[in-house]
């Protein structure tokens, strides 16, 4: 057993607090992994606050871990003690289902164990996050982190940069497409990078006219004020696709309204309250509305492999585990550019 420092919601209503916990035993093709930076995504907050009606306490919450391989079984070959590895969304699954077989473990239709706030594949350990000191995974769950890039701004991109780049190849988005990206967080900022970087017009839809200096800066193309009614009127009918990343409720027929003849609106954002969208919306031009969740391990490694050639990363701000809490009242207020992440060495 491994003794783990970490932060926990202990209940929805509560602030994060200190919590001390041991991880489970090293098994035979687990690795232990000493954590270096966590990012802080805003499925964090709707989960440590009961949002989606699915929490279980008390929660380390973190899906966006950096660390350094510490010990490995006897049957994990895959990384040397010593190495950097990013762990996601997910440390396990069914590895049986379709999607399982097909490199596609998020959409795992047997039993997915998420980092945080799920369970182990026996379905009843819980399993705790990033939030942490230490953790211990089946290596194959653990991918390879690149050390030439910065390690506090590599941690988002396991789930805000595999969360925007796994649509944007699913979709084939590139040179020619023209793509809005709604929301400038960290999911935003990672999709406009991304979305340059393949070669769309990029458009940032925003509620905060002051991030336009950030949006150019980023590569985008155009920003395009959400709330303004002339602007979005002038705008109708302009994209291919728009990747909505917000986490609160908005209007989306208002944002469907932008996306052309059988153009696609793709949701990544989850806000509390499910939208209404009218018909009329889809009807007339024939648009479609996706989802789509992070994104496989085989994907995930692709992706940090990608950033690591291209040297793309994300924009941080550096925090100690101290702040968490009010930089989620941050995050809330839209006051993040554009990811936090905890720097582990103040946990210990
Ligand atoms: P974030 O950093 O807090 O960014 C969300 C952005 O949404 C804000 O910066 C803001 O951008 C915009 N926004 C906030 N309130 C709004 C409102 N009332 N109306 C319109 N826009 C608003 O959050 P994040 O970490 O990027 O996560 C975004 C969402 O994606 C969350 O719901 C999260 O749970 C979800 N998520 C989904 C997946 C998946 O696999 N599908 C993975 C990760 C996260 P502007 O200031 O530019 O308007
Ligand atoms: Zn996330
Ligand atoms: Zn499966």
């Amino acid at each position: 057993m491994l003794p783990t420092k970490a932060y926990a919601a202990y209940s929805a209503g509560d602030l994060l607090k200190p919590f001390e916990f041991s991880r489970r035993t090293l098994g035979e093709n687990d690795v232990a992994v000493e954590i270096l930076y966590c990012g802080v995504c805003h499925s964090d907050i709707h989960q440590a606050r009961g949002e989606w009606g699915n929490s279980t306490f008390p929660m380390v919450p973190g899906h966006e871990i950096v660390g350094r391989v510490l010990a490995r079984g006897a049957r994990a070959g895959r990384h040397a003690i010593g190495d950097l590895v990013g762990i996601g969304c997910f440390v396990d699954s069914c590895r049986s289902c379709s999607s399982c077989q097909e490199g596609e473990e998020q959409y795992c239709q047997g039993h997915i164990s998420f980092t945080y706030n799920g369970t182990e594949q026996d379905q009843r350990t819980p399993t705790q996050g990033g939030y942490s000191s230490h953790i211990v995974v089946d290596e194959r769950y653990a991918l390879k982190v690149s050390p030439t890039l910065n390690l506090s701004a590599v941690a988002p991109l396991l789930c805000a940069g595999i969360t925007t780049y796994s649509p944007l190849r699913h979709w084939k988005v590139g040179k020619g497409d023209r793509l809005g990206i709604l929301g400038l967080g960290g999911l935003g900022h990672m999709g406009v990078k991304f979305g340059v970087a393949f070669g769309a017009e990029v458009t940032v839809i925003s509620t905060s006219p002051k991030k336009k200096a950030d949006a150019e800066r980023l590569g985008a193309h155009d920003f395009l004020v959400l709330n303004d009614d002339e602007a979005v009127s002038k705008a109708a009918e302009k994209f291919d696709y728009i990747i909505d990343t917000v986490s609160a409720e908005h209007d989306m027929n208002r944002v469907l309204n932008l996306i052309r003849r059988d153009g696609t609106l793709i949701v990544v954002g989850v806000p509390p309250k499910a939208p209404e969208i009218h018909p009329f919306s889809l009807i007339p031009r024939r648009r479609r509305i996706a989802g789509s969740m992070i994104g496989g391990l085989r994907e995930t490694q692709e992706m940090l492999d990608y950033c690591a050639e291209h040297d793309i990363v994300s924009d941080v701000e550096v925090i100690s585990i101290a702040d968490i809490n009010t930089a989620y009242e941050r995050m809330i207020r839209g006051d993040v550019r554009y990811r936090f992440v905890i720097d582990a060495k103040t946990l210990k």
